[in-house]
């Protein structure tokens, strides 16, 4: 049963400060009965300081290959009323997703998906919620509410927006921690018309840890709060679309979607206590641990049907198959060299066959010489033959 917040009559557009309180409690409360359990209240003012110091990341090469992200980009998005300029207040939610889902011990070679991937899409999921949640908060006022419903867009400054509220606070990997969760968690924000009561932010900081600065497999986090986009494994598995770096290649291990490494190893995940959202349970191994050698050959219709609804799709088959055959070059021993030597003999992707032809130079052996060999001479790809070429040599 709902505890009793005073519900009754409708609540005007201006309330008195203890309307406004009575109000806020019960936007929380019905959020939280529409599977968003962590909320939380800011003004809709703007964030002024923000926008120099996103055109600084933006003129230092931080985001570079994330085209979207320019400078008007960064200036819109520290003002939320230009989303919606009767907004007064933002609601700023969280769903928790972090689970532990082991891979089978089965001896295959297995990928691993980042964790807040492994199950349903959460833009989907939290639009949903945050949709249900508006219609149910114009049943409570008693009149129509101007509102937007973001999931994790460009278009605010989301972590600053629930950093405000009080949700979570900065950690150094520059995730949002949140008290109980940790850092396992998705943003999302309801833009209002209503006076909400803001929530004041967190005092709380990471100290002198250094640990998730310390193990990123690339450097990534070069500093604290600040993420070099272009070294990220969470940028090259998913956002990049040509050919990913050699020199980055080793530090991808078997991460295929994401990587998830400064969320393990930062201490706020392993002393989260609070309850994952079951939308996020995968669905199959191949949704949490795909078989690496399955990747490398699946058809775009088994992609298709593996990973519909998730977030995964966003990489596209060839993306995830190029991924594979750099786990496979990690993790792989001389029993994948057959698959990798069939990805690069017939795979309908030259950017597969490059990566393929660059975990076979890792994996070395007399079989992947003759396979690279052959293909050096036959593959029609001028990318591919440089990826072959340079594979022998490194040899
Ligand atoms: S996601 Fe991985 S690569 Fe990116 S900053 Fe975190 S640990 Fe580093
Ligand atoms: S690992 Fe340490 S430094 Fe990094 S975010 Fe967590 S508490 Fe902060």
């Amino acid at each position: 049963m709902r505890p009793d917040l005073g519900a009754g009559a409708p609540l005007t557009l201006s309330p008195t400060p203890s309307s406004r309180a009575t109000l806020t409690a019960r936007v929380k409360r019905l959020a939280a009965e529409h599977g968003l359990s962590v909320s939380a209240v800011t003004s809709a003012a703007d964030f002024p300081e923000l926008a120099p110091l996103l055109e600084k990341h933006i003129a230092a090469g931080r985001v570079a290959g994330l085209d979207w992200f320019t400078p008007e980009r960064a200036r819109f998005s520290t003002a939320p009323r230009n989303l919606q300029p009767s907004a007064r207040s933002i609601l700023a939610v969280a769903l928790a997703y972090w689970a532990e889902t082991p891979p089978p011990r089965d001896g295959e070679p297995r990928g691993v998906i980042a964790r807040y991937a492994r199950g349903l899409d959460y833009h989907a999921l939290l639009k949903t919620r945050l949709k249900a949640l508006h219609g149910a908060i114009e049943g409570e006022v008693g009149r129509p509410v101007e509102a937007r419903h973001l999931a994790d867009t460009a278009r605010i400054v989301d972590r600053a927006v629930a950093a405000r509220a009080g949700l979570g606070w900065y950690g150094k990997h520059a995730c949002l921690i949140v008290p109980g969760f940790g850092p396992g968690v998705v943003l999302g924000e309801l833009l209002l018309d209503l006076d909400l009561e803001p929530d004041a932010p967190l005092r709380k900081d990471c100290g002198r840890c250094t640990i998730c600065l310390d193990n990123c497999p690339t450097g990534a986090i070069v500093a604290p709060y600040t993420i070099e986009t272009p070294r990220c494994l969470s940028f090259q598995t998913i956002e990049q679309r040509g050919a990913i770096p050699p020199v980055l290649r080793p530090a991808l291990g078997a991460w295929v979607f994401g990587c998830d490494v400064c969320q393990e190893v930062c201490p706020y995940t392993r002393a989260a206590r609070g309850v994952p959202d079951p939308a996020f349970q995968p669905r199959s191994v191949a949704n949490a641990h795909p078989s690496l050698r399955w990747l490398l050959a699946m058809t775009e219709a088994e992609f298709r049907e593996i990973y519909r609804g998730t977030p995964v799709l966003r990489a596209k088959r060839r993306g995830l198959a190029r991924n594979a055959a750099v786990a496979l070059g990690n993790i792989g021993g001389e029993d994948d060299v057959p698959f990798l030597a069939t990805a690069l003999a017939g795979h309908d992707e030259p950017l597969v066959r490059g990566h393929a032809a660059w975990a076979l130079g890792r994996l070395g052996g007399a079989t992947a010489r003759t396979s690279l060999d052959a293909c050096y001479a036959s593959d029609p790809d001028p990318t591919v033959r440089h990826e072959i070429a340079a594979a022998l040599a490194a040899e």
